[in-house]
């Protein structure tokens, strides 16, 4: 079993419910870990295994649900604890879903269209009998979108010999994919953000953003976040950063690599937020540390630790992305009175929307844009508000107020299917 530990914030809740002694002992591993080696026949004919997990976290609350991700940095601990925390994020926006996530240790953006798709595909027979609308619902997650998707989506249903399209959520609208999941995880975070400065009396024209990271979730919320009115300072992406004090145009760059995005052949944009006029390009760490009302997070986990987080000055952090402030980092914000909105309510909006698919895929129903974003809308903000609500009656940061509605729902449903406390009478 890969090394993995409940975080201390966990084992605390969990120490104050009753009846908690189950559900700590099955949190405290992943249900079931998958371990493979994925071949990828190159175009230049020779042949290569790359290490590969999937990881079921806990399903108590149904199957287990989460993203894939390709990328040099992926290990059977990383992908354990995503599946950790995508296990919390469903609890916590009460989706019908456990938690699970996988991973190609690769660097895919080396990779030519096709040997991406031969990738992807060998990705899915290796797990294939662990997966299914019932058991394990894979998504994308960094550096798999909607194309890759549509094969993993294919591969799946040709292996199964019937179209089966809840076993996959992400997928580009035309192979059974939801209206509204492309833009999901920017709309949902807006939402948790919106909220939390409606709670403040605040109007969001004076509210300074900066947005590290401008993937399928970061470049949307600039986009969004500027069209809402918030002043969008500083962005940045893999390449680089920019900034313009009076605010840049998010939209327009994100439109730039749409357009490369949607061209025939194109699995990973070559383009960089540089490449767009206005802004003047900064250092990427400099971005961090920008005099500005809400640092939002979109890149990967790990970005402020204990060595940078002195330096940044935003009183208000938004997780985009999945852990990017490490915990000793997060003790340090609380001491100095920052705020964070964690990643398991801020970027829950991808997952919803995915729920939102897997019905679809299951019914058969295709529901409008517009009824997709009201519905993610009208739950993320009882929720985001439930969140806000526990930690002002707790006198806890955010993210506890969070984890503990997460873990009730968990420890109800560990209790209602007969534990200790049952059987011991
Ligand atoms: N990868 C996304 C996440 O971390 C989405 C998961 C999903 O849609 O199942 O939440």
């Amino acid at each position: 079993m890969p090394d993995f530990e409940l975080p201390d914030l966990v084992t605390r809740i969990l120490d104050r419910l009753d009846a908690a002694d189950d559900t700590m002992r099955q949190l405290a591993h992943p249900e079931r870990v998958i371990e493979a080696a994925v071949p990828l026949r190159r175009d230049s004919g020779e042949l290569e295994m790359h290490p590969a997990w999937r990881v079921q976290f806990n399903t108590t609350l149904g199957p287990a649900k989460g993203g894939i991700r390709f990328h040099p940095g992926v290990s059977a601990e990383e992908v354990t604890q995503l599946a950790f925390w995508m296990t919390i994020k469903c609890a916590l926006m009460e989706l019908p879903f456990g938690g699970g996530k996988g991973g190609v240790c690769i660097d895919p953006k080396d990779l030519s269209p096709l040997e991406v798709e031969r990738l992807s595909r060998g990705y899915v027979r290796a797990i294939a009998d662990v997966i299914g609308p019932d058991q394990d619902i894979p998504a994308p997650d960094v550096n798999t979108n909607p194309r890759i998707m549509g094969w993993m989506a294919d591969e799946y249903s040709q292996i199964a010999r019937a179209n089966t399209p809840a076993a996959m959520t992400g997928k580009p609208v035309c192979l059974g994919g939801s209206e509204g999941r492309a833009e999901a995880t920017g709309q949902g975070a807006l939402i948790a953000l919106q909220q939390w400065v409606k709670r403040q009396d605040r109007d969001p024209k004076e509210i300074t953003v900066a947005v590290q990271g401008f993937g399928s979730a970061g470049g949307q919320f600039a986009k969004l976040a500027d069209e809402a009115g918030f002043k969008v300072v500083a962005v940045s992406d893999s390449k680089t950063a920019i900034h313009d004090a009076d605010g840049l145009d998010p939209g327009a760059i994100y439109a730039c690599k749409q357009a490369e995005a949607s061209s025939e052949g194109v699995v990973y944009c070559a383009s960089s937020v540089k490449d767009q006029d206005g802004g003047e390009e900064i250092g990427q760490d400099e971005l961090l540390s920008l005099d500005v009302d809400v640092l939002a997070l979109a890149a990967m986990e790990n970005a402020v630790t204990k060595d940078n987080v002195g330096d940044v000055k935003a009183p208000l952090i938004l997780e985009i992305a999945n852990g990017p402030v490490t915990p000793e980092a997060d003790a340090t914000l609380k001491d100095n009175g920052q705020v964070v909105l964690p990643d398991i309510l801020a970027n829950a909006g991808g997952v919803t929307v995915s729920y939102y698919e897997w019905i679809q895929g299951r019914t058969g129903d295709r529901w409008t844009a517009d009824h997709v974003s009201d519905r993610l809308q009208s739950r993320m903000e009882r929720i985001a508000n439930a969140v806000y609500d526990r930690a002002s009656e707790d006198n806890v940061p955010v993210r506890e107020a969070a984890y503990a509605l997460a873990i009730e729902r968990i420890v109800g449903a560990v209790s209602a299917r007969g534990d200790r406390s049952f059987y011991a009478r």
